[in-house]
């Protein structure tokens, strides 16, 4: 008989499915995929709701993909339609440029967002406490009047991880962020037994780690997390140069009050970004990466 699942995993070959309404400390089904998504070029992904049956030899065959939500090319996963964006108030130091360039890909993407500022203990108690004090604060000034979810995190102090965790609940989530703003320490904070490898400066052979293993879903008991800690960039479909300014929410909401149709909020008159941002009502932070993203893309071809 037929049953629907979702894909956690895969691995030579195999599809690795979990009823969908099977308990989180089950094992998942070993699946061979269909000739059929062979010969059409299509190919399952983790993240995958698939309808499979059970066959003879205890494994099992996927024979249809649900319709995908979202399809991240990098990590391969479907379904995604949460990103914890993953910065640390120090070490390495805050850089809003790459937070708004997650911003941008994971707002064309259309999935949800959530910003998780780690290591709060470094501004409690470090040499850079101040800045780290700084760093947060901008984050949460800026970020949370636009409608961004702020969590403040410290794996090592246990603070806020029962927080992330519940925003987890009934999503597949995908985090992100750079090499070393302790994505894997959060994770293992998250999930009972889980012992990812921390510490970024292990670099065998210069690859980050992690980067070169499968990806695997994590089931946390009502949400699935994609344990890719070593993927720190998300990669999306391309992005058109005439779609950027719709990936800034607070300057899509004004972009209607132009003057001009198809404005650029770089140099028109009459622009209802450059007056909002005149009366301090968009972080100058924002405005000045959408112009740099802006100039990289005509850079790169109209495309990002
Ligand atoms: P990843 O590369 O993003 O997966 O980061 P890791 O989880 O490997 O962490 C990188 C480094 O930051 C490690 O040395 C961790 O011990 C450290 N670290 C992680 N979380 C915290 C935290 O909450 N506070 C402090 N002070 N250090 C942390
Ligand atoms: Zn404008």
């Amino acid at each position: 008989a037929s049953q629907t699942g979702r894909i956690v995993k895969a691995l030579s070959g195999y599809y690795y499915v979990k009823p969908l309404d099977a308990s989180s400390i089950e094992e998942p089904i070993q699946c061979r995929a269909r000739g059929i998504f062979k010969k059409r070029g299509e190919s399952p992904l983790v993240g995958d709701v698939v309808e499979f049956e059970e066959t003879e030899n205890g494994e099992g065959a996927v024979n249809r993909i649900m319709p995908r939500s979202s399809e991240l090319i990098r990590p391969p996963v479907a379904n995604v339609d949460l990103a914890v964006l993953v910065f640390s108030v120090t070490e390495p130091a805050l850089n809003l440029q790459l937070l708004d360039k997650f911003l941008v890909h994971i707002e064309h993407a259309g999935i949800e967002a959530v910003l998780c500022l780690s290591k709060q203990d470094l501004a409690v108690d470090s040499e850079d406490a101040e800045t780290a004090r700084s760093a947060m604060n901008d984050v949460l000034r800026i970020y949370e009047p636009i409608g961004y979810q702020v969590l403040v995190t410290s794996s090592r102090q246990g603070e806020g991880t029962a927080a992330l965790s519940e925003r987890l609940q009934g999503h597949l989530a995908v985090f992100a962020g750079q090499s070393g703003v302790g994505k894997s320490s959060l994770l293992n904070a998250l999930v009972p037994g889980l012992t990812l490898e921390t510490n970024a400066i292990s670099n065998r052979l210069g690859r980050g780690k992690h980067t070169t293993r499968h990806v695997e879903l994590i089931d946390i008991g009502g949400g699935y997390v994609a344990d890719t800690p070593g993927f720190s960039q998300l990669d999306f479909a391309e992005l058109g140069i005439e779609e950027l300014g719709s990936c800034f929410r607070e300057m899509r909401e004004l972009s209607s009050s132009c003057k001009f149709r198809g404005c650029t909020h770089i140099h028109e008159p009459e622009c209802a970004v450059l007056a909002a941002l005149e009366r301090g009502e968009i972080a100058p932070s924002r405005h000045s990466n959408y112009v740099l993203f802006m100039a990289e893309m005509k850079e790169k071809k109209r495309r990002y």
